[in-house]
């Protein structure tokens, strides 16, 4: 059980993050959302589980936001035990067409804004003797696809970045560890299958399984939930020597 423990998830209004975000609420963790949008609806399903929620708005971008966004959990909640980095954006376009704003943008929300959040939660982490950080990077932290170049390289620093967090706490009683999803059905993904209907003239059902047979072998989308009973575990006791693994959960995606 979690309770008395406190989750801070990047990103959790909507997707993968508030799916995490609701097993560790139904473990019994005090939870801090952030991420834009349906804010109420994120803070009402978290709510239910009878857990603390608070919610900060900070763009990740930013790294003084993020510094307010530890703070008010610290001050909150007492300090984060589990963080999860999990917010992420995606741009697709060839490296030579690539916007440089965009590329900025996602080097700073999928890789940045994690280390930002590590070094500001591993004080009161280290001071417990207790911690447990699991970044949401991707398949694509372990295998490229075209067009995805800022994408792909910030998910394979999420990569780095969680092996390196993880050596350097090894002696301790903080894990550092990454999920590789594959293909997710979130507005995330939503859009690249708008689009591939779009330019193909698909249907969105066509669209759909179009995207899932050209990567994804089951045929099937990972789920959230399936995301969250998976963090849970890294969260868990039983997973105290899972240490820097870059962990796919991706239909047989990497397999191939
Ligand atoms: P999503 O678009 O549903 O959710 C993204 C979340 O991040 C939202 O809560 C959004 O408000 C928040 N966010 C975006 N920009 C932000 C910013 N500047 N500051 C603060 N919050 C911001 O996406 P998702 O599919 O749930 O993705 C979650 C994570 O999982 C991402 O890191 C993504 O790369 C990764 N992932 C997704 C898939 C997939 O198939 N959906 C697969 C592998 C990995």
């Amino acid at each position: 059980s979690l309770h008395g423990k406190t989750a801070l998830i990047t990103g959790s209004t909507s997707g993968i993050g508030l799916g995490i975000a609701t097993a560790l609420a139904e473990a019994g963790a005090n939870i801090v959302l952030n991420g834009f949008g349906e804010i109420d609806t994120a803070h009402k399903q978290i709510a239910q589980h009878g857990v603390a929620v608070i919610h900060h708005g900070a763009d990740l971008r930013r790294p003084d936001e993020i510094t307010d966004m530890m703070a008010f959990a610290a001050g909150e909640f007492g300090a984060v035990d589990i963080l999860v980095n999990n917010a992420g954006i995606q741009h697709v376009a060839p490296v030579d067409d690539f916007p440089t704003e965009k590329w900025d943008d996602v080097l700073a929300i999928n890789l940045s804004a994690a280390f930002h959040t590590i070094r500001l939660a591993l004080p009161a982490m280290r001071e417990k003797h207790w911690g447990r950080i699991v970044n949401i990077a991707s398949v694509h932290g372990l295998v490229a696809s075209s067009n995805k170049s800022a994408y792909v390289a910030s998910k394979h620093g999420l990569v780095g970045l969680t092996k390196t967090v993880a050596l350097e706490l090894a002696h301790t009683g903080i894990t550092c560890n990454a999920l590789c999803p594959g293909w997710v059905l979130t507005p995330l993904v939503a859009k690249q299958i708008e689009a591939k209907a779009r330019e193909q003239g698909l249907s969105q059902a066509q669209a759909q399984a179009l995207l899932l047979a050209e990567k994804q072998p089951s045929g099937a989308f990972v789920t959230p939930a399936q995301l969250g009973a998976l963090t849970l575990f890294l969260a868990s006791e039983a997973a105290a020597e899972v240490r820097g693994v870059a962990w796919t959960m991706d239909g047989g995606w990497t397999a191939q």
